[in-house]
């Protein structure tokens, strides 16, 4: 690839109810839970349709049923929930619909152009928060990647659970190449007190703010590829957005990386467009229109995350 050629990827963080479970509030997402399946199957053939590459950062207990047994696992210390694995959606009783998706693997990978199939944790565990140690970090990468590698997947990509970036050496040390940044706003820093980042990223949206474009960054032997911009939801307060606000932005962040030859990192959770099915799928088609203009132009190349870092590019320095 050209060094001045823009690229767009996108990732995708893929978890149903892993998400949630431990804030207490899957009942306030259910219904776009419920409609992930049929999200699922329709950005796959999206994703055919426009020629797309995406990486999907999956929580990799979505393909197992352990029967809600984890007896040589130990809970994180975390404030917000008392005993992890007593918590898990596999044991608390939840329908399994909210929580297991053994169908996941074969439809990505039924794609005509190839996905990229990464990691987001085995349970979703939050791994640079306080009270997780590095031997809960351990335990959950290493079965996170035993998983995938018993469907035949050897992921390089990962996601963080809340973009809480902790324990690089343990993915690393599994073979883990490259990973999700937050998103290079200077709001999203760890400093700023995490109650006052929905008003600023709403801002930004009702603002239709350019994303940034990003680098990836080597930091020791792991790439950081930092997120560009969210592709919102129409649900709680984005619907007073317009509606096409995430298009028209995303429009701005392609025309920069195209222009700099940088990268235009998009990113999402699939039930994010489970809320209003049609609507949200509709409003997603309209972006991929947008990128493939810009690929016609040959001014942008689509690539996954893994496959993005290991083109010939200049990386920037670790700051
Ligand atoms: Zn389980
Ligand atoms: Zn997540």
């Amino acid at each position: 690839m050209d060094d001045d050629t823009g690229v767009f990827t996108i990732s995708l963080d893929t978890e149903l109810a892993w998400g949630t479970f431990d804030k207490g509030n899957v009942e306030r997402y259910e219904k776009a839970y419920r409609n992930t399946p049929e999200v699922i199957d329709q950005l796959c053939d999206l994703f055919d349709e426009y020629e797309i590459p995406a990486t999907w950062a999956v929580v990799s207990h979505l393909l197992e049923d352990c029967g809600g047994n984890h007896p040589d696992r130990t809970s994180p210390d975390f404030e917000w929930v008392d005993d992890w694995f007593g918590e898990l959606p596999c044991a608390s009783g939840m329908d399994e619909e909210l929580w297991y998706a053994p169908w996941l693997l074969n439809r990505i990978q039924d794609c005509g152009t190839e996905q990229e199939i990464g990691l987001h944790g085995s349970t979703h565990m939050q791994l640079g928060a306080d009270g997780c140690s590095w031997r809960h970090a351990e335990e959950e990468i290493g079965v996170a990647v035993e998983t995938l590698r018993s469907h035949g997947i050897e992921p390089k990509s990962f996601v963080f659970p809340r973009n809480d970036i902790g324990h690089l050496d343990v993915l690393q040390e599994h073979g883990i190449e490259a990973y999700r940044g937050v998103d290079a706003r200077w709001y999203e820093r760890a400093s700023v007190p995490d109650v006052l980042k929905p008003s600023l990223r709403f801002a930004d949206e009702a603002a239709r703010l350019k994303p940034s474009v990003v680098e990836p960054v080597e930091r020791g032997d792991i790439v950081e590829v930092p997120g560009s911009q969210v592709f919102r939801p129409s649900h709680n307060g984005w619907k007073y957005t317009l509606g096409g606000s995430s298009v028209a932005r995303a429009r701005k962040g392609l025309e920069c990386a195209a222009r700099v030859g940088g990268v235009f990192h998009l990113w999402l959770h699939p039930f994010n467009l489970g809320h209003e099915l049609e609507k949200d799928l509709t409003r997603f088609e309209d972006l991929l229109r947008v990128v493939k203009q810009f690929v016609e132009r040959r001014d942008i190349e689509c690539r996954s995350m893994n496959d993005l870092i290991h083109c010939s590019r200049e990386y920037g320095d670790a700051a």
